[in-house]
């Protein structure tokens, strides 16, 4: 049983910014809460749609995006509901970093949450337990972060159910990303977009570039794609939508063969550009010792055939850091 409470009423028409309160008790603040931003548009018929970004607090497209909807629409645009979480890890947010400073946590490896557990673990069961069920659609608004750089991408979390994987890669073309890439994290159930396709909900995903910065062309795509989504849904009329053309292929990220990680500690110089074509086996970089001169570097190859789809952004490696990220082209069913 959560102890957080809203000021929110989901049941009201008309547009509420508030906020979600989760008891916390600090050395520096004994009684207090972690204030969390949700704000609800409501108007007439229409299925509802959860808005969420800062799931982590180093990407800021989503976050950004989020707050100029919540401003900027009014409940007269909206047929339907959308339920806004834009910057759902606010100790993460707050901080500019991936995981939470309050418990080391990352929000986005915790789902479906625990409500008698840390703050993170609160969050993420909020969010499963109290507004998932809200929700006939879910969207995850996320960038690259401080250590990737993303080609801008749309992104299709797994389903199991023929019926909701064809819903979902509707809804994640709907958004019109320049690329749509399938990705499991090689199979992991605790991030909020796997959590929202076992509940059933239709689940969108975003990588908006990265590298700790907010990417002009990504923020565009970002705001276009949101709008274009909710218009996929009937939220928004479809007059606001801008889809540009649908790409030709959908990629994915093939398991650990899609991942080239660090063999030592250096700095990591890569041999191919993002969206440069390579193959299995290829010389992908190599890893420089900058402290032994006599040391020859450390060359890392490509697993898979595909593009470059996201890269390292910090120099400095240790073993095991991904340095690169490759999409081949999705073979699995999409009918
Ligand atoms: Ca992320």
């Amino acid at each position: 049983m959560t102890t957080a409470r809203t000021t929110i009423d989901f049941d009201k028409i008309g547009k509420q910014i508030g906020f979600v309160d989760i008891p916390h008790s600090p050395h520096e603040d004994a009684w207090g809460a972690t204030r969390i931003p949700l704000a609800v548009i409501s108007n007439g018929r229409g299925p509802t749609v959860i808005l969420e970004a800062g799931n982590h607090g180093d990407e800021y497209e989503g976050p950004i995006t989020l707050g100029e909807l919540v401003r900027e629409l009014d409940p007269g645009q909206v047929s339907g509901r959308i339920i806004f979480l834009p910057a759902v890890n606010t100790p993460a947010v707050d901080a500019g970093r991936r995981t939470s400073p309050v418990d080391g946590l990352n929000l986005n490896r915790t789902f479906p949450g625990d409500p008698g557990g840390t703050i993170t673990q609160q969050i993420s069961a909020y969010v499963s337990s109290v507004i998932m069920p809200l929700g006939d659609a879910f969207v995850d608004l996320h960038s690259g972060g401080s250590s990737l750089n993303i080609l801008p991408s749309a992104i299709i979390e797994p389903a199991a159910d023929p019926a909701l994987r064809r819903r979902n890669i509707d809804a994640v073309l709907a958004f019109g990303a320049p690329l749509t890439v399938v990705i499991d994290n090689l199979g992991e159930p605790r991030t909020s977009t796997a959590t929202a396709v076992r509940a059933g909900l239709v689940t969108i995903g975003t990588e908006m570039a990265g590298a700790g910065t907010v990417s002009l062309e990504a923020l565009d795509i970002c705001r276009r794609g949101v709008r274009n989504v909710l218009a996929h849904f009937g939220v928004l009329d479809g007059a606001t939508a801008s889809p540009p053309a649908r790409p030709d292929a959908i990629l994915h990220i093939p398991g650990h063969d899609g991942y080239v990680l660090a063999t030592t500690a250096g700095v990591f110089e890569p041999f191919h550009p993002l969206g440069a074509r390579v193959e299995a086996g290829q010389q992908a970089g190599r890893i420089h010792n900058l402290i032994d001169p006599s040391r020859t570097p450390e060359i890392v190859h490509y697993g898979a055939s595909g593009i470059v789809y996201g890269r390292r952004q910090p120099g400095r490696v240790v073993a095991g850091n991904c340095c690169i990220t490759v999409a081949a082209p999705y073979t699995g069913d999409i009918s």
